[in-house]
């Protein structure tokens, strides 16, 4: 039988140690924590002989196990970790050149949304926006249209896209699909089981799980761009340091239990808020009345923990900034710590205000990060500040 993903974070080391035979045992002793190997360089056994490491940019022994164990996770052929997300978005972009046109989520997060709008516009890629979960996409595609960039949901506005509808598409023009899982984690969403071809991760986020390290991933399963991919990661030089990658191996064997708690109390979070004056909107797709609801129930085993929501007021919004103990207002998501984020002047400060607002982020709006804390503590949190 199959081992459950809740066995596979935590025993995945091991089973992946065991089964790496064709290079020589990196953990020796027995040791149930995987080595941190902090060396950037090998001595070579004899001339032409190589242990299977040469140099720590092109691959790390911890980092190589660490990329093993989100590429089973994640159901791919082949993963890459690097230095952050953006860091994994800007190597990704490396696969297309100039002229190539990508269709993109208008609603994405904000470092991305910079990245294409003032790296890759300069390197030549084109791009439309569109809203994934309800425009035809399908009468976007051009000649020259190489990629869909889609998250679901997405950041900050929890729209879904029906993953499997849009890998149709994809599929049958011959392009590929991006989706960028990082909200649901693998633990909750594997796109690339639902046709995807390729899934971007910021591993700062739930994989990690600490608000302690930033890190990024990106999973394959096509031979062709892992080889791409394998090239431009050795040359292009921003992979996972090997600490980093030892704290991502740490953070990942308590990621199911860390979702289940997070998405336990974001529900109760969000169905409190629903009954709160001061908030005129709640925005998680837990919720039935969530228009992605349903789409979520089929192409996912949960909801994740991010909830958005709006105050009746910008003053209010700003006041409940102010007021929060417990909870801290700091950018990031994902980890242990519940988080507030102010998207107008955090996350999304550098998306142009008027697609801010077509987006729906309205000056009013806030984005909660759930964590594992006693969700009547949080609650109380709430209550303060919002009244
Ligand atoms: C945070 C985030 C990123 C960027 O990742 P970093 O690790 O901060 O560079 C990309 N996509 C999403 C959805 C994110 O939340």
């Amino acid at each position: 039988m199959p081992l459950s993903i809740e066995t596979k974070c935590v025993h995945l080391e091991k089973q992946v140690q065991n089964e790496a035979d064709e290079k020589p045992a990196c953990n020796h002793y027995g040791s149930i924590s995987f080595p941190i190997y902090q060396t950037a360089t090998y001595a070579h056994p004899g001339v032409g002989k190589s242990t299977g490491f040469d140099y720590s940019r092109l691959q790390n022994p911890t980092r190589e196990q660490l990329e093993k164990i989100v590429c089973q996770l994640e159901h791919g052929t082949d993963a890459f970790a690097l230095s952050t997300g953006m860091a994994a978005i800007t190597l990704l972009m490396e696969i297309f050149k100039p002229g190539d046109h990508l269709i993109v989520d208008s609603d994405l997060y904000g470092g991305t949304i910079r990245l294409f709008d003032n790296v890759s516009v300069k390197n030549g890629i084109e791009f439309t926006r569109a809203n994934c979960s309800s425009d035809d996409i399908e009468s976007l595609i051009k000649p020259n249209t190489k990629a869909i960039y889609i998250e679901t949901p997405t950041n900050p506005m929890m729209n879904v896209t029906d993953i499997a509808a849009v890998a149709e598409i994809t599929r049958r023009h011959n392009i590929l699909l991006i989706v960028d899982n990082t909200f649901m984690s693998p633990y909750f969403q594997n796109p690339l089981d639902l046709g995807a071809d390729i899934v971007v991760h910021s591993g700062t986020k739930f994989l990690a799980g600490h608000n302690d390290t930033l890190a990024g991933f990106i999973v394959v399963k096509n031979a062709e761009l892992q080889e791409k991919l394998r090239f431009l990661i050795k040359t292009t030089g921003a992979g996972l340091a090997p600490f980093d990658s030892w704290l991502v191996l740490r953070g990942i064997k308590t990621l199911a239990l860390r979702m289940e708690k997070a998405q336990s109390s974001a529900l109760k979070i969000a169905q409190w808020l629903t009954t709160q004056p001061h908030v005129t909107s709640v925005i998680y797709p837990g919720l039935e009345n969530h228009p992605g609801h349903k789409i979520m129930q089929k192409q996912s085993r949960g909801f994740g923990s991010m909830v958005t929501f709006r105050a009746d007021t910008v003053e209010k919004a700003l006041s409940v900034l102010e007021k929060v103990r417990l909870i801290k207002y700091a950018e990031s998501l994902g980890g242990v710590e519940t988080l507030i984020t102010y998207p107008t002047t955090q996350t999304h400060a550098d998306v142009p205000e008027e697609l801010r607002l077509k987006n729906g982020i309205t000056p009013e709006t806030l984005r909660l990060s759930v964590g594992v804390e006693n969700v009547d503590d949080l609650i109380a949190d709430l209550q303060q500040a919002l009244n």
